[in-house]
């Protein structure tokens, strides 16, 4: 295989894992409105959504939003690195 095709097919793989991964974390628990993670308090949000890494590139993530939105958290994170956004869904659950 002649290298530039080699990296070429390199960049194409590199983008095919990348959707692999949005798609996938899209699906976890936190990963849309339709599926948020539940936590305890809202002190909650900021360090789990700061704990998340970015999904193309693996590089941290700066919080660029934490907003209540339908009864909902959302955190709205963008990697320091390559700019890739993600968000992250919360819901607080009352105390019993
Ligand atoms: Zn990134």
């Amino acid at each position: 295989m002649r290298p530039r095709k080699a990296r070429r097919e390199a960049a194409r793989d590199a983008e095919k894992l990348a959707r692999d991964r949005v798609r996938l974390a899209a699906l976890e628990v936190g990963g849309s409105p339709t599926r948020p993670e539940e936590i305890t308090s809202a002190a909650l949000v900021e360090p789990i959504a700061l704990s998340l890494r970015c999904l193309v590139c693996d590089g941290d993530l700066a919080l660029e939003e934490h907003a209540a939105e339908a009864g909902l958290r959302v955190a709205r994170l963008q990697c320091r690195r390559c700019g890739a956004r993600r968000s992250r869904w919360f819901r607080i659950a009352q105390p019993s």
